[in-house]
């Protein structure tokens, strides 16, 4: 990156420059002086004039020279303005001299003469002198004023006039040096700036503006080298990738500029331990990505002296950050890649250093990972899956299954909407292979909606018979501030019964934000809306705020429920949960229901709404309607709380 210039210097340096010009006129002019003088002035006083004159642009020209040759830094500048505005002073001098002792007695055209040379030089000054205002104003004034004072102590009128021009002529060419000084500082300013900005967008270009680090782009720049180099001298060198835990805790309960802070100073303290020769950059959020060039030769050396040194880094950041007042503890989670083993690309060493530390997120955080190739495999798995989602809308490959819930009688009263995705290649895909990935892509948003309005049309398509449709709500979708607008539009589009449409939240979405869904599930009732929580039991729900929310349905987990009969720790579970829905007026669903024990056991605890395969496995919408409702038409009561 070019460095940028400093005006001061550059103002020297355009004065020094025109020191050869200025010289070889001064030469000229002071050589010509003195022969048109020869005859009309004492000659023991021209040449020592001439010969300092001479020493002084010899003088002048030296120091161009030296100036020329080093280049001063900024730091420097002040010497050379000095020995700049000495040399410029004493020409003056020179030159204003002229005037006083070679100032011819009664000759007018030899006094004319002397008077235009001198002029002459001052006018030249104006452009060589003007990008320093002080110099060329000393300049002007010292070797002009004798001209005017000469002209004056004549005393005749001719005298006074000549005094008079010459003055105004001073005058003039002090307000010329002015603006022609304005002019030149005002094109290096706008130079400046001009070479500011380029620095400032090239810096961007390559470094994080956050923290200043180095960007993604200078990081693989910087890797393809190493690769490179390391490849050719046999060495093995390693690439570790970072992401902070639950970075998005910190955002969410002390703000974005905690966070900002925060970044900077994990980003300060990771730098501090690296050497000159490693690199570290932040990818963007929370992650940053280590290059360490040679970490030994062999690989079983290179391995350890690897992981001892992420340990170190983890070790590094578990110390605690204190940011705006806060006390911040925070872990990191590190997936770390040797290289050249496989790897023919940066690309590679980057995407193995982040499927390592995926799975060190995975295996419970605050720790490190190594790549290894399996974990290739799921991480394609992934991403063909993250892909295959963003087309499945479009394609029209997802399907709602309504899995039937019946009461002790074996009437339907209800079904869960299951989503089903027909993958073209894999072929039916389940929920729990796609939600995650779609929740943390946050295309759950996109195929929330799209449950919600099949769903609703269910509904709408089944209006004769009385019967809820519980339709499942990601986090994410519940916590969109538009939820509630877009539940009405889908029931206002489909025709659908708010009243048989019910919504089934998770435990950790009430949790999130308890006041937040409370509010939200209020302004959902006042449309008609139930609510269920699923998997109840799994969470932590508290009584206290379960009392708060206005829910309708308990569901019981299944992973309660299939070791009923044979867990008594789990029977003890459901039978408390069976009898606290029972006290907060609540009904229950048992999911899971595989075998007639099962559903004794909870017939005889007091459950009497059940869920599972002893009655049917989720079905398609017709199969619903062919095996549950055809020539059943039930009249449509009004709702009652199931
Ligand atoms: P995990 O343990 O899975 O990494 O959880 P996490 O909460 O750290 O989630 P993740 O790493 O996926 O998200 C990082 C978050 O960092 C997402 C975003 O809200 C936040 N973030 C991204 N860029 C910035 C930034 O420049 N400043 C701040 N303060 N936050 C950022
Ligand atoms: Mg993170």
């Amino acid at each position: 990156m070019g460095t940028i210039f400093d005006i001061k210097t550059e103002q020297v340096r355009l004065v020094y420059s025109a020191i050869p010009f200025s010289t070889l006129t001064i030469f000229i002019n002071s050589t010509l002086l003195c022969i048109v003088l020869w005859s009309v002035t004492d000659n023991k006083l021209l040449f020592p004039w001439l010969a300092v004159t001479y020493l002084l642009s010899a003088l002048r020209l030296g120091l161009y020279r030296k100036f020329k040759l080093t280049s001063p830094a900024p730091a420097n500048i002040l010497l050379w303005e000095k020995r700049l505005l000495i040399t410029t002073v004493l020409s003056g001098l020179l030159w204003g001299m002229a005037s006083l002792v070679l100032f011819p007695g009664d000759d007018i055209a030899h006094q004319v003469f002397l008077a235009f040379v001198v002029a002459g030089m001052s006018a030249g000054a104006v452009t060589t002198l003007s990008a320093h205002t002080t110099a060329c104003l000393a300049f002007i004034s010292l070797a002009l004023l004798p001209v005017v004072l000469r002209f004056f102590s004549l005393g005749d009128s001719l005298g006074y006039t000549m005094a008079f021009m010459s003055a105004l002529f001073l005058v003039m060419l002090m307000i010329t040096s002015i603006r022609l000084n304005q002019t030149i500082l005002g094109a290096l300013e706008m130079r400046y700036r001009r070479q500011v900005a380029e620095a400032t967008i090239q810096r961007q270009a390559l470094y994080d503006t956050l923290t200043d680090l180095p960007n993604r782009r200078m990081f693989f720049d910087r890797l393809k080298q190493e690769l490179a180099r390391s490849q050719r001298h046999r060495h093995l060198g390693v690439v570790m990738f970072l992401d902070i835990d639950h970075f998005k805790k910190i955002n969410d309960s002390l703000g974005h500029l905690v966070g900002d802070e925060l970044l900077i100073a994990i980003a300060d303290r990771l730098k501090g331990r690296l050497r000159d020769e490693d690199v570290i950059a932040r990818l963007g959020g929370d992650e940053y990505v280590i290059l360490v060039p040679d970490i030994g030769d062999a690989l079983e050396g290179a391995t350890r002296r690897a992981q001892l040194f992420a340990e170190e880094l983890l070790t590094l950041i578990r110390g605690h950050f204190d940011i705006r007042g806060h006390h911040l503890h925070v872990t990191a989670s590190i997936g770390i890649t040797l290289f050249p083993l496989q790897q023919k690309k940066p690309e590679d060493l980057l995407q193995q250093a982040d499927t390592a530390m995926y799975q060190a997120k995975k295996e419970g955080r605050n720790s490190a990972c190594f790549f290894l190739p399996n974990m290739q495999e799921a991480a394609n798995q992934r991403l063909s899956i993250e892909k295959g989602l963003h087309q499945a809308l479009a394609r029209d490959e997802f399907e709602l299954y309504y899995q039937p819930q019946l009461d002790s009688h074996g009437t339907l009263i209800g079904a869960e909407a299951l989503l089903r995705w027909h993958h073209p290649e894999r072929g039916a895909v389940l929920p729990g292979e796609f939600i995650k990935i779609a929740e943390e892509t946050g295309i759950i948003l996109e195929i929330g909606e799209w449950v919600l309005r099949a769903a609703c049309r269910a509904i709408s398509a089944l209006s004769l018979y009385h019967m809820t449709i519980s339709v499942n709500v990601s986090p994410k979708q519940f916590k969109d501030p538009n939820f509630v607008e877009r539940v009405n539009r889908a029931l206002n589009d489909t025709g659908a019964d708010p009243h048989r449409l019910r919504i089934e939240i998770t435990e950790s979405t009430v949790i999130d934000n308890i006041e937040q869904t409370i509010v939200r599930l209020q302004q959902l009732k006042r449309l008609g809306i139930s609510f269920s929580i699923d998997d109840f039991g799994t969470g932590y729900s508290s009584l206290a705020y379960l009392k708060r929310l206005p829910v309708d349905v308990i569901k019981i987990d299944q992973s309660f429920v299939r070791d009923i009969e044979t867990d008594s720790n789990d029977a003890a579970i459901v039978e408390t949960i069976i009898v606290m829905a029972k006290h907060l007026g609540l009904g229950v669903v048992a999911e899971g229901v595989e075998t007639d024990a099962m559903r004794n056991f909870l017939l005889s605890k007091g459950c009497h709404q059940f869920q599972g395969y002893l009655f049917s496995r989720p079905l398609p919408l017709h199969a619903l309607q062919s095996r549950y409702l055809t020539g059943q038409a039930q009249p449509v009561k009004p709702n009652v709380p199931v």
